[in-house]
């Protein structure tokens, strides 16, 4: 099969000719019909998250069909669609299973991280870690939802009861949770890299009360907001726009240093938490209620062979929604 393959960190995915996965006994063979571009795969590429399998497949928002399924698969059958998201195993003993914070488990495995992922024209995953897709979605729509989407879910679970919801960085997943918190009746305040002109508007178009640049202050307090941009430095700025009692969210899984503020900032019970990865009640919450408000995400698609491409585009902010790899 072909693939996009990481030799290196910090060096451009190469298009290869690989061996085709065999399915173990919990696995499904997957023809990859998309797989969505994550900032997490940047972090990957540029080697922020450190240790991956190399050679790696990137790539963890993958919809395929399945081609061929492991003597212990029961939940899906040849032809079926699925969703493979970041978390690709778990040890199901230690304490984060046991308690149902599976999320954290000691021992995770990561799709497009420890396990080689969707970049590819085939994959394997566990089925117990497989989603399957509404039917409402298109392949290279759906592909955005398994992480962008299921991390924002997430992340928006995180800021309780907030009406006032702040935004920080307007792409993937910015674009699906301001769906989905408009949905709930929140309002939504959407903060972009500084007169980024498009992505305000994109953030409007998205349902946002108000848009305007990260060092601006948005017109009324907010009871939380959200980071999806990975800069260290919005986390006081984000303090700064917060009613007492409010939360940031720190969505994304590598983030510059935070620098240094004054305490004042944080006082009034006001608090900074991150959001690490996702359960599969996640998923499964997500992906009913996804078509219920419904969701619609805008996709730009790109060759499999094009993926750096694909990189680039997000590193450089040209992206309107969700970047999808289509084989
Ligand atoms: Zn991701
Ligand atoms: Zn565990």
């Amino acid at each position: 099969m072909r693939a996009m393959l990481l030799e290196q960190p910090q060096s451009p995915l190469r298009w290869s000719e690989c061996a085709r996965p065999e399915p173990g006994p919990d696995q499904v063979l997957l023809r990859v019909k998309a797989c969505g571009v994550c900032r997490t795969d940047l972090h990957v590429c540029d080697g922020e998250l450190t240790q991956p399998k190399l050679p790696l497949v990137l790539g963890h928002e993958i919809v395929g069909i399945v081609e061929a399924v492991g003597e212990r698969v029961e939940r899906f059958q040849l032809g079926d669609r699925v969703g493979v998201p970041w978390l690709g195993g778990t040890c199901g003993v230690c304490r984060f299973c046991e308690r149902g914070q599976e999320n954290l488990c000691e021992a995770a495995q990561f799709t497009g991280y420890q396990i080689d992922g969707g970049y590819a024209e085939f994959t394997v995953a566990d089925q117990r870690f497989c989603f399957p897709i509404p039917l409402k979605y298109s392949d290279a729509e759906a592909a955005p939802l398994l992480c962008a989407g299921l991390i924002g879910y997430r992340s928006l679970v995180m800021c309780g009861d907030a009406r006032r919801l702040g935004i920080y960085g307007f792409g993937a997943a910015a674009h699906i949770v301001a769906q989905v918190a408009r949905f709930q009746g929140r309002e939504v305040f959407a903060f972009t890299r500084p007169d980024d002109v498009a992505a305000q508007q994109f953030a409007r178009d998205m349902g946002a009360k108000w848009a305007g640049s990260s060092d601006e202050q948005p017109p009324e307090l907010l009871d939380a907001a959200i980071l999806f941009a990975p800069v260290g430095a919005l986390v006081p700025q984000a303090l700064r726009c917060l009613d007492k009692g409010g939360v940031v969210v720190c969505g994304g899984i590598h983030m510059s240093d935070i620098p240094r503020f004054p305490y004042e900032l944080l006082w009034g019970e006001r608090v900074i938490r991150s959001v690490a990865n996702l359960t599969r009640r996640d998923g499964e919450e997500f992906l009913k209620l996804a078509p219920q408000v419904p969701v619609r995400t805008e996709v730009q698609t790109f060759a499999l062979s094009a993926a750096n491409e694909a990189l680039s585009a997000l590193r450089e902010g040209r992206l309107r929604g969700a970047a999808v790899l289509v084989p």
